[in-house]
């Protein structure tokens, strides 16, 4: 008989599973059902990203252009990384400090690969991306989860985590603004994450898939401003997000040197770099970000208040957003804190799809997650259904 691997049978189950079959049921018996559950843009690529993709792509006069992106790469692209984290974080990355990544996802089980020996413990905070965990289930590692409490502001709770696991562990995800909660952190936050990875001798891994996404002036800080913070710490950034490129898979990992190179060399081994067009064309983005993200925010940011005022208009308890696509907010009081119970009357009654807490792990069962990136008239007609239940 042929099997799979123990690795996939150590896989999680699918949480949504069971939400997208009472969708597609939904939708068979006629209702038309509207979904606020994916966390993908729906906003096209900017124009001169596309640009300069379609360009770099049929420029006859670069003979490399079809060729392995790893043996072949663009400079433009560290370049712009670096010129962008001067500029917007004022933090210098030296050439070895950077290595261009397939999107984040990849680079966070990448780097789990390069890491983590079988027994290690990864620490992952919860909820949090899925990912974190699969790279330690690839890497034969193990998860330990730190709980984002509200109490705590969505913060890890460093002092909480016992001696064993900090002893065992080797790497610690955290990930502000935070999917899905919200969350944002101050420098400080990050200052003793580094403080803490220093003391514990554990990699502290920023996935930083957010930092572009803010509203009302706010602008979210990078761990490498944190003193030091190379020494131990690393940062996964992703196009996706920053600037509606999710299918063109494109991020980089940036900072601590031993991590950036046990990424270099699991993707010698594993992928061979990405197109150079992409390369291009990232750099084009990431050297137009100031014009780029405020008019982006600006859509996200008056959905994110159609949802707030129509939801608050109806006397639910709603925290506004600083940042990331989306809005988390407590299930109503009659659904006992069961994010499923909600999400499944949501769907039957109002036709509905939101994000089930659940979903992201124990401590945020009791929420729920609404996306942002549907347009207005989507959102409005989600919210007035919503408002009627
Ligand atoms: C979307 C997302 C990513 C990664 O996106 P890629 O498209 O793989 O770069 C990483 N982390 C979080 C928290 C995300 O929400």
């Amino acid at each position: 008989m042929i099997t799979f691997a123990e690795r996939l049978q150590k896989l999680p189950p699918y949480l949504f599973v069971d939400l997208r079959q009472k969708m597609a049921a939904a939708k068979a018996r006629g209702v038309d059902v509207i979904s606020l559950g994916i966390g993908d843009p729906d906003m096209p690529t900017p124009d001169p990203v596309v640009a300069a993709l379609c360009s770099a792509v049929q420029d006859v006069t670069d003979a490399d252009r079809h060729r392995y992106g790893c043996d072949s790469p663009v400079a433009d692209f560290p370049q712009a990384v670096r010129d962008f984290y001067r500029h917007r974080f004022g933090v210098s990355l030296a050439e070895e400090q950077v290595v261009t990544t397939l999107g984040s996802k990849d680079a966070i089980v990448k780097m789990a690969l390069g890491m983590l020996n079988p027994g290690d413990i990864g620490i992952a905070a919860s909820p949090g991306y899925p990912t974190y965990n699969i790279g330690h289930v690839f890497a034969s590692a193990t998860t330990y989860y730190a709980p984002l409490l509200r109490e705590n502001d969505f913060y890890v709770d460093f002092d909480a985590i016992p001696d064993e696991v900090k002893r065992l562990a080797k790497v610690l995800w955290i990930n502000y603004p935070n999917n899905p909660t919200t969350a944002v952190a101050d420098l400080d936050f990050f200052a003793r994450a580094v403080a803490f990875g220093r003391q514990n001798d554990i990699l502290i891994a920023h996935d930083n898939a957010y930092s572009e996404n803010t509203y009302d002036g706010y602008r979210s800080p990078s761990i490498l401003q944190v003193d030091g913070a190379d020494e131990i710490a690393v940062e996964f950034f992703s196009l996706s997000k920053a600037f509606n490129m999710t299918g063109w898979r494109l991020g980089f990992v940036a900072g601590n040197r031993a991590a950036v190179e046990a990424v270099k060399l699991v993707k010698d081994n594993i992928d061979n770099g990405c197109l150079r067009a992409l390369q291009f064309a990232g750099a084009k983005a990431l050297s137009l970000a100031d014009e780029i993200t405020p008019a982006l925010n600006a859509v996200y940011q008056q959905r994110r208040d159609i949802v707030v005022n129509g939801l608050r208009q109806n006397g639910w308890d709603i925290e506004v957003p600083k940042a990331t696509m989306y809005v988390w907010a407590p299930v109503p009081p009659r659904f006992n804190g069961s994010s499923r119970a909600f999400a499944t009357a949501l769907l039957e009654e109002a036709g509905v799809v939101v994000t089930p807490g659940l979903g992201y792990g124990q401590w945020s069962e009791g929420y729920f997650r609404i996306s942002l990136t549907y347009p207005d008239a989507v959102i409005s007609d989600a919210i007035a259904r919503i408002s009627n239940l």
